[in-house]
């Protein structure tokens, strides 16, 4: 995975998030182990507290920005289905 934060250093502001780039296997391999299904997620959030945590985005989305903004809405506690 490639460590992608410095690009998104505006949307992660004070928060020690990492943002990182997965390829599609990389993406795969979180899903079966985090998420626990067999879908692929374009993102997936690793919340460690208020401060700390990390998002994957896959590199082959259009709009990374807008994923890793949700990814990032996620660490700081947002919630939906
Ligand atoms: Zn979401």
């Amino acid at each position: 995975m490639v460590d992608i934060t410095d690009k998104y250093r505006k949307l992660v502001g004070k928060n020690k998030f990492n943002i990182f780039e997965g390829s599609r296997e990389e993406m795969e391999k979180l899903g079966k182990k985090w998420m626990k299904d067999d879908e692929f997620h374009e993102v997936i959030s690793f919340p460690i507290d208020e401060i700390y945590g990390d998002v994957v985005v896959w590199e082959g989305v259009t709009d990374k920005k807008f994923l890793v903004e949700h990814g990032v809405r996620h660490l700081l506690g947002e919630h939906h289905d």
